[in-house]
């Protein structure tokens, strides 16, 4: 670690001259990268060994990708993207390949994307065929006058606008089908009126997402998900929603959430940590402990937020039993899965 200190200290001369002259810019040892790939009933002894390994061997790549474009003094957004992307591509995670199945068998996925600077965002929900679901958010945000696009037309433009499109069979893997048979299977038990609450318990959350803050001292914060096993309709979640599974703003924080959406949505977490910490000059610990022990609780919700603040402040806080998690900067680098 002190290597790393030492090459960014070093790498950092040229950036902190320009520093003197351009306000935004911040301290090289601050540039952060912090990321979550779910939250959920992840109590230890779930995973083999084997396992185990795998994900932190996964989310440890995922912060050394965004982290190196950082310290090459790349954007926040090419960092979170680089990180994401990387955690849709692999199958364990819940987004992208590998994401749940829907009441009808199928794979609907949901992504958002926030810049901090200019506080211009991107979302897409419902899509099935767009590889990466956060490059196809970026793509709204950037080249199109709108916010939020959903399933079809969000494909469409996806098309229209060069994105890798993949068959819808991509995204399954065995491990998630047989997630769904056995959600089928426990819902047929289940009293009617009393499924659509007593569902979400019952499984593992697993939607990644990515905060960065970078040289010029801007943040970012994206969020991508196949939602919830057994969702229904058309159903939309928080990750797709600003305000509730992302925000990012340089004058407070940024925020990914991964949890039972419904109650994201319904607090819109993601701004009301933000507001604590704009509003209450609260910082990113206290904020995020408030809405995550005191308001999801009493509102009977779970799950849990990675925050980051523009000063490189972080926190993870969750109410589930565990969520992946991890952080780079220039004095540290972890990742966890259960509430150690
Ligand atoms: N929040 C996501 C949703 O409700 C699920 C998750 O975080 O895994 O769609």
């Amino acid at each position: 670690m002190m290597k790393t200190l030492l090459t960014i200290v070093a790498a950092a001369a040229l950036p902190l001259c320009a520093a003197a002259q351009d306000a935004h810019s911040i301290n090289p040892a601050s540039i952060t990268i912090v990321i979550h790939g779910g939250a959920g009933a992840l109590a230890p002894g779930r995973y083999t060994a084997e396992e185990e390994a795998a994900f932190r061997a996964k989310l440890t790549q995922a912060l050394d990708a965004g982290y190196a474009i950082l310290e090459a003094g790349g954007s926040s957004l090419d960092a979170i993207s680089a990180a994401i992307v990387l955690m849709e591509d692999a199958p364990m995670f819940n987004a992208g390949k590998g994401a749940v199945f829907t009441h009808e068998g199928k794979n609907e996925l949901d992504a958002s994307i926030m810049d901090g600077a200019t506080r211009n965002a991107g979302a897409i929900t419902g899509v099935t065929r767009v590889k990466n679901p956060i490059k196809l958010a970026r793509e709204v945000m950037e080249n199109s006058p709108h916010v939020m696009f959903a399933g079809e037309g969000a494909d469409q433009f996806a098309k229209e606008h060069g994105l890798e499109t993949v068959k819808r069979k991509y995204f399954y893997t065995d491990h998630r089908w047989r997630a769904y048979k056995e959600a089928l299977a426990k819902e047929k038990n289940k009293d009617e009126n009393k499924e659509e609450s007593a569902l979400p318990h019952d499984f593992k959350y697993g939607t990644v997402g990515a905060l960065a803050l970078d040289l010029d001292g801007n943040l970012a914060a994206g969020t991508s998900t196949g939602g919830m096993t057994l969702k229904r309709y058309g159903r939309v979640g928080d990750a797709p929603i600003i305000g509730a599974g992302t925000f990012a703003d340089n004058n407070s924080c940024a925020v990914s959430s991964t949890g039972w959406g419904e109650y994201f949505m319904r607090l819109t977490i993601a701004r009301d940590i933000c507001a604590q910490v704009e509003y209450a000059g609260k910082n990113v610990t206290d904020a995020a402990n408030d809405v995550i022990h005191n308001r999801l609780r009493n509102l009977g919700g779970d799950g849990g937020v990675i925050v980051l603040g523009p000063d490189g402040d972080y926190a993870m806080t969750f109410n589930s039993a565990g969520m992946f998690r991890g952080v780079k900067n220039a004095s540290e680098e972890w990742v966890a899965i259960y509430g150690e």
